[in-house]
């Protein structure tokens, strides 16, 4: 077996690759599908702690004339949902889980306690982080750079819809250029949609690289360990 690049990684799933083609809600084929890359993972003795996102249910921003505060904790709260899904799809394949969020809920999972998301992780159990930071006004990008940064993680992983960073949305553009290699000033001055900024600065003030990887082929994220050329790699230069 290859050895893995990577020994502790944090994984980033929107909320959207979640709803696979459905658009809204949880498609399980595809948690199940994920599931089993993360089983590999574990398998192959990396540590992986996972942030899941929640635009698949609820965004703050869908909540047009409502408190912005009160629409931000209703998305952090839909991250529960999908960490609980996640957990669910690797439990059943004898994965061994934890989840913990930043939002008190001690009767559906654990308080967020940075040392003991360590110890779990190197029990080989897989840690998914809910209810982003906890904080409204942030992202689950900039939860995952946060606790990327606490857990001390080598890179995030940040699965996507596309398979990288382009110049341009290569949805409707077909000269669209893809980067194979950016540092995160780059990203920042050319405004490119990788994170956004908030999450962005942590990882360069934190000196976390992040690959971003399409997740239209779930295998994308093993292939990302074994260190495989895939995606863009966004790190200091
Ligand atoms: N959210 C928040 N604080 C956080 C993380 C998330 O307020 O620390 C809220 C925010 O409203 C956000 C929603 O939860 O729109 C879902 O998160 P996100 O949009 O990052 O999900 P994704 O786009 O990754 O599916």
């Amino acid at each position: 077996m290859c050895k893995p690049r990577y020994k502790r990684v944090m994984l980033k799933l929107s909320g959207e690759a979640l709803a696979a083609d459905k658009g809204y809600g949880i498609d399980f084929d595809v948690t199940n599908k994920i599931a089993e890359e993360i089983k590999a993972l574990v398998d192959m003795g990396v540590e992986v702690g996972a942030v899941v996102g929640a635009g698949n249910i609820w965004r703050g921003r869908s909540g047009e004339g409502m408190d912005r505060t009160t629409a931000d904790y209703m998305g952090m709260l839909a991250t529960c949902i999908n960490a609980l899904a996640l957990q669910d799809s690797l439990e059943n394949i004898g994965v061994n889980t934890r989840v913990q969020t930043a939002i008190e809920m001690r009767e559906v999972a654990e308080p967020f306690i940075r040392r003991r998301a360590m110890r779990h992780l190197e029990k080989s159990r897989v840690v998914i982080f809910g209810a982003g930071t906890g904080n409204p006004y942030f992202s689950t990008d900039t939860a995952a750079a946060l606790r990327a940064a606490e857990i001390e993680a080598d890179v995030i992983l940040l699965a996507k819809k596309v398979d990288g960073v382009y110049d341009k949305d290569p949805h409707r553009y077909s000269d669209a250029v893809k980067f194979n290699k950016l540092s995160y000033i780059e990203v920042l001055e050319k405004g490119l949609q990788v994170m956004d900024s908030t999450a962005t600065s942590l990882c360069m003030d934190n000196d976390i690289p992040i690959l971003v990887f399409g997740l239209d082929n779930p295998e994308n994220i093993r292939k990302a360990i074994l260190g495989e050329e895939i995606g863009t790699l966004v790190c200091k230069e």
